[in-house]
């Protein structure tokens, strides 16, 4: 198993905002999470990035705890997160932002070949790799995001809801970026609010509430479940 979390939980201060939270992801699978607004979705990204620190339980990596480790640390282990809002440094050029997500030591020595492998799957940062960040669309920026991960070339792409706030048509290109990463070998873990497309894209689903992961399967099964169904698609 490439990341399987046992008994996480996690609180901001003293209150509690994932409670036991089991999960497996194996090497090259798409895994959406799926749940309302305020149901932990973030929280549980960011406790396997190593942004937020579990209370409790095991985050393990080729079955390594990894739960006490920093954002950088994990990263070390194949692990690469897209943020929630992208986080992207404004400022600065489409090319210097990717530079900075092959930080880690084993991707740094292979950033230009890095650099050109993203470029091909995402081939408007070539064309506006001088360009300044933050004077981008928002689907661009999206790109940048996910290729600034992909530079410290990740075994497992952690995506905080990518398609927030874009248009269905780049919602639907992003879709196809997130497929063909995937083709590429890595694996994904998607938290998302699009749950059509989250679940379609998907070999593996779990379904998030009030901080408690409350069903996991595959999303055609899901997709069938005459709950899920009238929570989550108005059905
Ligand atoms: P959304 O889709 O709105 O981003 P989410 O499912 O990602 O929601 P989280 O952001 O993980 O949910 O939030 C889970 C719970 O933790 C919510 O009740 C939220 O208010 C709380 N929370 C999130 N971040 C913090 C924080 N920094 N400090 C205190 N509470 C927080």
């Amino acid at each position: 198993m490439l990341l399987e979390l046992r008994h996480v939980d996690v609180c901001y201060g003293d209150a509690p905002a994932l409670w036991d939270a089991a999960l497996a992801i194996d090497a090259g699978q798409i895994v959406s999470v799926i749940g309302p607004n305020g149901a932990g979705k973030s929280t549980l990204i960011n406790v396997i990035a190593g942004v937020l620190r579990p209370s409790r339980g095991e985050i393990l990596v080729d079955g390594v705890d990894v739960g006490a480790l920093a954002g950088h640390r994990v990263c070390e282990h194949g692990i690469a997160i897209v943020p929630e809002g992208r986080r992207l440094f404004t400022h600065m050029s489409v090319h210097d932002n990717l530079e900075l997500g092959a930080y880690r030591a084993g991707a740094r020595a292979a950033t230009r070949e890095t650099m050109e492998e993203v470029f091909s799957l995402l081939p408007v940062l070539r064309e506006r790799r001088s360009q300044i960040a933050g004077s981008m669309s928002g689907g661009q920026q999206q790109m940048v995001a996910i290729g600034r991960a992909l530079m410290a070339r990740p075994r497992l792409l952690l995506m905080d809801e990518p398609s927030l706030g874009l248009s269905p048509r780049i919602v639907a290109d992003m879709f196809g970026i997130i497929r063909r990463i995937n083709e590429r070998g890595v694996a994904v873990m998607l938290v998302e609010q699009n749950i059509h497309q989250a679940l379609g894209i998907a070999h593996h689903a779990y379904v998030i509430e009030h901080g408690r992961i409350v069903t996991s399967g595959r999303p055609e099964a899901l997709l069938g479940n005459p709950q899920i169904k009238e929570a989550y698609l108005g059905v």
